[in-house]
């Protein structure tokens, strides 16, 4: 498990850019692996202006190739290898992802300084990186669009007293957790005579742009985090439902039913000057929601309940 899982909202607006609000792109940081969820026009300057380095931006998850969403990473590409970046990158979008940055990425003379790695999505799909897996839904859009769902590995908690009991010696508990068994002494110990329980990991669901959508409520089930489009409030639900997106009652429901414990508006649109009428639209269906602005930091804290191990999904 990772020391901290943390969200910074870089930008929270959506379609096109007003004063104060810059297009979506947010930053969650596993220990030190920096993911950019989204990198709307202008991502790399709100990025200068936080306390991240644009240099250690590992992974960019993009979630579908409509401009508000994308557009920034040509300047932050070129930025990057101004500054001689050797690290590769790596970038991650759903269908036509290759195609789209290929010719994104070829705009203008520059010197690229590293390897980019494109890697095509498909909903449903799962990455798994050290510490976290990355899981996607196919979302309701005009375009191929993706939701992310970033999960931490669960974590075995070790009972001192059991691997006391049982004369285990610490050198072997990794061995345990590794293969869920060792012989110890001809006697064959397993994980579970030495656990406590399982510490559950951190979960952080961004949604991208979508229609509200039953699946969500499943995808985004008991997360610490649903970063959830709220393009408008209700008044213009029609319209908004019309061009793909969902309001901030639509949002508030599907938080509310997917058991979420904390959940963020995001992506409003630039009609809307103040996003305060959403928060309370929200709030009156669920209570835990809270306004996305620009350099908001929240450090998802640990969950501290342990479950029986058969609820297991991945050990660390
Ligand atoms: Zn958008
Ligand atoms: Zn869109």
């Amino acid at each position: 498990m990772v020391s901290s899982f943390k969200i910074t909202f870089i930008g929270t607006g959506g379609s096109w850019p007003v004063p104060g609000r810059a297009m979506p792109c947010i930053v969650l940081q596993s220990d030190d692996v920096t993911n950019l969820l989204d990198c709307g026009e202008g991502s790399q300057k709100r990025i200068m202006e936080s306390k991240i380095s644009f240099m250690q931006i590992d992974n960019i998850f993009l979630t579908h190739f409509h401009g508000d969403h994308f557009l920034g990473i040509i300047g932050l590409i070129q930025s990057m290898s101004f500054n001689g970046r050797e690290k590769p990158l790596h970038i991650y979008g759903p269908i036509m992802a290759r195609n789209i940055l290929q010719n994104a990425l070829s705009v203008g003379y520059y010197t690229l300084s590293f390897d980019i790695f494109v890697h095509e999505l498909l909903p449903d799909q799962v990455v798994q990186f050290d510490d976290f897996k990355v899981r996607t839904l196919k979302n309701d859009h005009p375009v191929p669009a993706l939701s992310y769902s970033f999960e931490e590995n669960d974590l075995v908690k070790i009972d001192r007293k059991k691997v006391d009991s049982l004369n285990i010696p610490d050198r072997r508990i990794e061995e345990i957790r590794d293969k869920g068994f060792a012989e110890i002494d001809g006697k064959v110990i397993t994980l579970d005579m030495i656990a406590a329980g399982l510490k559950k990991g951190r979960k952080v669901v961004y949604s991208g742009d979508t229609r509200p959508m039953e699946s969500m409520k499943t995808f985004a089930y008991g997360a610490d985090v649903l970063i959830h489009e709220t393009t408008t409030d209700s008044q213009y639900e029609p319209k908004v439902n019309e061009f793909g997106h969902t309001s901030s009652r639509q949002a508030a429901l599907i938080a509310s039913d997917a058991k979420v414990k904390r959940f963020y508006l995001f992506h409003y649109s630039p009609r809307i000057p103040d996003p305060k009428d959403l928060l309370v639209e929200a709030k009156g269906i669920f209570k835990d929601s809270y306004l996305s602005r620009e350099f908001l930091e929240y450090d998802v804290p640990k969950r501290t309940d342990l479950m029986p191990l058969g609820s297991a999904t991945s050990q660390e």
